[in-house]
């Protein structure tokens, strides 16, 4: 008789045993902050094809102890001031749990009953934070960012090209503006979406990296000129570099006197409007048509969670004009409940429900404070850094991130200096950043996720890198 498929309480308890301790151990003694071995090594450890037969716990708990876990990128580590990624709060990563046995299709609400509403609901809290009426809203959750940019410029490219979605783009010269800083997950909806790339047009950015608007302004003018139709104004909040926020409302007025659909891309700012205190680096952005924020950068939730937002609920349903006879209602129209008229994926995990329980766990109000800690970090990693003789900061932080130049004994700005004191600082292991390039220069560059960082843990990172910079000049 072959073993009953593992769908047992007894399994589910051995798995628990297992990974329980193993995510406490994540929260405890820091240790290293991310693998010792270069990715050749680390490649030799996961070579072969996956066994015919199972070993159990047992053999997969040394895999986990040996291979996996000490060689992965540790995010509560107090070194860790890396990628715009989220610090997953640890409650939210236990719900990740649940959510995999209970396995709703968030997109269905015969699948997803009380899914369904929660999502709406959690909708519907976003869409008020950013001042959209809340009863006229709609959105839908997404992977992240480049799912939700995705989504929003094919509902702007639909509304200004109807015939589009059915005909292709044949007929139009679509022309689409944002700052040269733009995330690529937005130029590469115009490729995707049909228009070709050169479709979306870079504004020149001023020099604290906010988009100029008299030269979006000019654009579209020289758009008009040019026999192309202009249809959509994408703003960053902030852009990805070095975290600048473009002036959404000076924007929203162009596009509002234009006609043209308005898009902002808060995918990593967000977070910001829990604030009280930070929500007016937004500001303007209540008159945008779409907005992206990701629940899994500044709202502290594990990868990963989406959110696209729009304005006129009507227009939730504006990229995707397909009927589905067994899915969606008889006009093509979802049943009220549904999202699959809103979503690009058919089965969709309900990320949702993450953000639902910590919000009713922790309230708005805190998860604003968490985003005033990072930004406060931010500051003073930077207040450090104007003061240290290593480094250099290439500008004011408008939210959480920082970019920094390492000073060069030669004088000079070197970029691959620049590479080699990261690279020696991650083989150090006691903290972790990432490089940009930005106006030409190579540039190490801070995110700071961790709203339990402070005084202590932004000096540690300084000291680490400073660390890092006289080691790769002590050895060349
Ligand atoms: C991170 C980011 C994206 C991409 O989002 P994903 O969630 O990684 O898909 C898009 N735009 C901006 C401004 C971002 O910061």
């Amino acid at each position: 008789m072959p073993p009953a498929p593992p769908y047992s309480l007894d399994d589910l308890d051995d798995a628990l045993a297992a990974v329980v301790p193993r995510m406490r151990a994540l929260l405890g003694e820091p240790g290293r902050i991310t693998t010792p071995l270069s990715l050749p090594e680390l490649a030799q450890r996961f070579t072969g094809l996956l066994p015919a037969e199972g070993g159990g716990w047992e053999g997969v708990g040394r895999l986990l102890d040996n291979d996996l876990l000490p060689h992965s990128l540790r995010m509560h580590h107090p070194g860790y001031a890396g990628h715009q990624v989220a610090v997953p709060l640890p409650a939210a990563a236990a719900v990740d749990g649940l959510l995999g046995l209970l396995n709703p299709m968030a997109s269905l609400s015969d699948m997803a009953p009380s899914g369904v509403m929660v999502e709406r609901q959690v909708v519907r809290s976003l869409a008020a934070l950013v001042g959209f009426d809340p009863a006229a809203a709609d959105g839908v959750c997404t992977s992240g960012g480049t799912v939700s940019n995705l989504i929003a410029v094919l509902a702007a490219r639909n509304r200004a090209f109807p015939e589009a979605w059915e005909g292709g783009m044949a007929g139009g010269r679509p022309r689409a503006f944002c700052s040269e800083d733009v995330h690529y997950s937005v130029r590469r909806a115009f490729g995707v979406g049909g228009m070709g790339t050169d479709a979306l047009v870079p504004v020149a950015a001023d020099e604290a990296g906010r988009m100029r608007v008299d030269r979006l302004v000019a654009a579209i003018d020289a758009a008009h000129q040019a026999g192309d139709t202009p249809f959509l104004v994408v703003a960053g909040a902030p852009s990805t570099p070095i975290g600048a926020f473009d002036p959404v409302g000076e924007i929203a007025a162009v596009a509002a006197a234009e006609g043209l659909w308005l898009h902002v891309d808060a995918a990593h700012g967000g977070g910001l409007l829990f604030s009280d205190r930070l929500r007016d680096l937004l500001d303007g952005a209540a008159a945008a048509d779409s907005l992206s924020m990701d629940g899994h950068k500044m709202v502290y939730q594990p990868s990963s969670q989406g959110w696209l937002l729009f304005r006129d609920g009507a227009d939730a349903y504006g990229a995707f004009r397909q009927q589905v006879p067994y899915l969606l209602g008889p006009d093509g129209a979802d049943r009220g409940f549904d999202a699959i008229g809103k979503s690009l994926q058919c089965t969709r995990r309900l990320d949702a429900l993450k953000l639902w329980i910590t919000w009713h766990l922790y309230g708005s109000r805190t998860f604003g404070g968490w985003a005033e800690r990072c930004v406060a970090a931010a500051r003073l990693f930077h207040a450090r850094l104007v003061d240290h003789p290593d480094f250099e900061p290439v500008h004011e932080p408008a939210s959480n991130i920082v970019c920094f130049r390492a000073r060069h004994p030669s004088g000079r700005h070197v970029d691959p200096f620049h590479d080699a004191i990261r690279a020696r600082l991650l083989e150090q292991g006691r903290a972790w950043v990432v490089l940009t390039t930005w106006r030409g220069e190579r540039l190490l560059r801070t995110s700071w996720m961790n709203p339990t960082q402070g005084e202590a843990e932004v000096a540690g990172v300084v000291e680490a890198l400073a660390t890092a910079r006289a080691s790769v000049l002590a050895q060349g």
